[in-house]
């Protein structure tokens, strides 16, 4: 889960990280008095928000008021800005790079730091950039910070600076289950102070009970699409008439192709996962039905999620909300057999093969 700036630089700092002084607002109301020259920062979920105008500085009040309102409500590349962090402005001597992610290939934390921060990583060469892996279980140690400070040409006062911000990083990342902690820019002042500019952190999603105070619902997700992550379903609206129930993601998107193919456009993508429950089969069709497709799609092979507990679910569901509009069933793999004739019982036949069920619910749903 990606974190907001704010959110980000509010644990540096309880992790005695220097970030700048500021606050947040929702509203032009919620504006403090000016007390010197400020920054206000739009808090979206990308990078770059200096480049794309969603960054502004103010030296008076009437600046101030104007930054805000022409930031709040507006888009920066597609994201909304609903929440601005007013900073004190720094005096920019030097601009570092400093980030600590997870590297898939090693599974190990990755430690990088540069001189040439403030600009996108990936457009510095990688001569200018210190790279190492860290052991996790000798994690970090003072040596790895020594190195930094000498590849970043930094010596005295601020190589001390440097080196503690850098371990506490490093605890960040640890203690807060980090995919990444970046820090782009990390300035130097003019006054020899190191601090945090910005924030990048992403919390590991399957942490996320360890971490709640920093619930960022996906601003981008439609209610009933955050509805059904809350119940644990990867779950994605789509413009179609025709709810899909499949399981696995890959057999979810082949689905979604094969039905798109025979020009019977998808309302939703949904994944039932490799759980076995009939409740969870229910819940399903809880979910798309609030979609309201015109006809429903059940495409299962089965495996870990057995064919007859999902015929179960598909009867119980069908009773429980009185589903009258068309559901075309495909049943394949562990306890077909016995899946089919549930569903026989309850007079819902289910075909063996995708293709013919996919036709079968392009036709039931009004036809191509
Ligand atoms: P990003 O573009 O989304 O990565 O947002 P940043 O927070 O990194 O800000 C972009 C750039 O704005 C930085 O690299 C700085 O050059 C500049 N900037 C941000 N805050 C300040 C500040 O307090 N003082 C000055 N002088 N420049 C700032
Ligand atoms: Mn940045």
């Amino acid at each position: 889960m990606n974190l907001y700036e704010y959110m980000g630089k509010e644990i540096f700092s309880s992790f005695g990280i220097p970030v700048p002084s500021g606050y947040v607002i929702h509203d032009v109301a919620d504006l403090k008095p000016l007390s010197g020259s400020v920054v206000v920062k739009s808090q979206v979920l990308i990078g770059g928000r200096g480049k794309s105008g969603g960054i502004k500085f103010a030296s008076d009040e009437a600046q101030l008021k104007e930054a805000v309102t022409g930031l709040l409500g507006t888009k920066i590349r597609g994201y909304t800005v609903s929440t601005l962090l007013i900073e004190e402005k720094i005096n920019i001597a030097k601009e570092y790079y400093v980030s600590i992610s997870l590297n898939r290939t090693e599974r190990k934390p990755l430690i990088m730091a540069s001189a040439s921060g403030g600009v996108e990583i990936e457009s510095v060469d990688p001569k200018e950039i210190y790279t190492r892996i860290i052991d996790p279980l000798t994690g970090y140690s003072d040596y790895i910070g020594r190195e930094i400070v000498s590849f970043l040409g930094l010596q005295g006062e601020v190589a001390s600076q440097f080196r503690s911000l850098l371990s506490k990083l490093y605890k960040v990342f640890k203690e807060e289950d980090c995919e990444l902690a970046e820090i782009n820019p990390l300035v130097l002042t003019a006054e020899g102070k190191v601090l945090a500019a910005d924030a990048k952190v992403v919390i590991d999603s399957d942490s996320l009970y360890r971490h709640q105070k920093y619930n960022v619902t996906d601003p981008e997700k439609t209610p009933l699409e955050l509805e059904a992550q809350g119940k644990g379903y990867s779950f994605v609206e789509m413009d179609g008439l025709i709810g899909v129930i499949a399981n696995g993601a890959g057999l979810t998107m082949a689905t979604l192709d094969a039905l798109t193919l025979h020009k019977g456009n998808p309302r939703n993508f949904l994944d039932l996962g490799g759980t076995d429950s009939i409740d969870i089969v229910v819940n399903a069709f809880e979910l798309v039905l609030k979609a309201n497709p015109k006809a429903i799609l059940v495409n299962i092979f089965g495996g870990v999620t057995k064919c007859d507990t999902v015929a179960s679910g598909i009867t119980a569901a069908k009773a429980k909300f009185n589903i009258s509009r068309p559901i075309v069933v495909r049943l394949s793999g562990v306890r077909e057999e016995e899946g089919r004739e549930i569903l026989k019982n309850n007079g819902i036949q289910a075909y063996s093969e995708m293709m013919p069920a996919i036709e079968a619910v392009v036709k039931a749903a009004g036809g191509a």
